[in-house]
């Protein structure tokens, strides 16, 4: 089968790899969709943090946020998953450890990740096996590109959930990437009044074009109580702005990531009262987010700006965008396309 494969630093090919086959406990996938994301992008520059940690080495096979059908079941699988549709958890704990025990699989220290870590082959490619524990069912309604923004979908949904914003809350979301518009479409959904902060002027255009009309920068944000906000973006600066423009027994969620070291000064955090909450991994989120595609009451479709096949994968990866997109933020992949 077809499989994108990064070799090193800047070096991204589709190559002909063995297919996989079912092992015990787990099953074979034909992916129908993927999404490409800044986590893709940073295995491919080399700048990702597990590189230098060394729970991620080239070569490497990306794509953790994926929709397929079933093909094949190992052994001590029901049969019964066999032609269905799904998505699946990229965090796969060693289900032994404490934190597995205690349902936090995401965070055991000997996970592998999907695409990302522990030597997991990604959803990148035709197929795709993974442990039957990590798959969710997606109904109908949900189609394939729905499917494959469920992954990014759960990472929006926890932290619209962290930042506890109800009906009437005034929340802001600064960074209008696909993180940052799909937490803002679930505060939406919350009954919040949502506002978004971002640098340029097309990414705000794009955001306002999704009902959120209040779209600012820096220069143009007005001076208003903010119950919660959501850091979802990749400025060092922005949990310090953020921690500074909460109101006192406010929230502030983390869920974008710099570079380099983001600080802040805790004795305002002690002074204003404020709630900070971390965010990683879509694992607790992805059964809701399924449920609020299912029911319309969040639709992250106009976010896909293209559908492209695995061979344009390299120069997406790059930079690049493909002919004919959208604004949206986000490239999506048909791995049967140009087969
Ligand atoms: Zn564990």
């Amino acid at each position: 089968m077809r499989a994108v494969v990064l070799s090193g630093p800047g070096r991204c090919a589709v190559q002909e790899v063995p297919a996989p086959t079912a092992v015990p406990g787990e099953v074979v996938v034909d992916v129908e969709r993927v999404g490409v994301c800044g986590t893709d992008v940073e295995l491919f520059t080399g700048e990702l943090s597990y590189l230098e940690t060394g729970h991620s080495s080239y070569p490497l096979r990306p794509g953790h946020e994926w929709c397929g059908r079933v093909t094949a079941v190992g052994g001590g699988v029901d049969p019964a998953w066999l032609g269905r549709r799904v998505t699946g958890d990229t965090m796969l704990g060693d289900r032994v450890c404490r934190r597995c025990r205690r349902g936090q699989q995401h965070v055991c220290e000997d996970r592998q990740e999907v695409g990302i870590r522990g030597d997991r082959p990604g959803a990148l490619a035709e197929q795709l096996a993974v442990p039957v524990q990590s798959l969710h069912e997606l109904p109908d309604s949900v189609d394939p590109v729905l499917g494959a923004l469920v992954e990014p979908g759960g990472n929006a949904w926890r932290a619209a959930q962290a930042a506890a914003v109800a009906s009437g809350d005034r929340a802001l979301v600064i960074g209008p990437g696909t993180i940052g518009l799909l937490t803002a479409m679930f505060l939406r959904a919350r009954g919040a009044e949502v506002h978004l902060l971002g640098v340029t002027a097309p990414s705000l255009d794009f955001a306002r074009g999704l009902g959120f009309a209040d779209a600012w920068t820096r220069d143009t944000l007005p001076d208003l109580p903010v119950d919660a906000v959501v850091d979802a973006s990749t400025d060092p600066g922005s949990p310090a702005l953020a921690l500074d423009l909460v109101e006192p027994a406010g929230r502030v969620v983390c869920i974008g990531i710099a570079g380099t070291p983001s600080t802040i000064d805790t004795r305002t955090l002690l002074l204003k009262d404020v709630t900070a909450v971390g965010v990683l991994s879509a694992s607790p989120g992805l059964a809701p987010t399924i449920e609020a595609y299912r029911t319309g009451a969040v639709d992250p479709r106009p976010l896909v700006a293209a559908t492209v096949g695995l061979a344009e994968v390299g120069a997406v990866l790059a930079g690049g965008r493909p002919r004919g997109s959208g604004a949206g933020p986000k490239v999506h992949v048909d791995p049967r396309l140009g087969a």
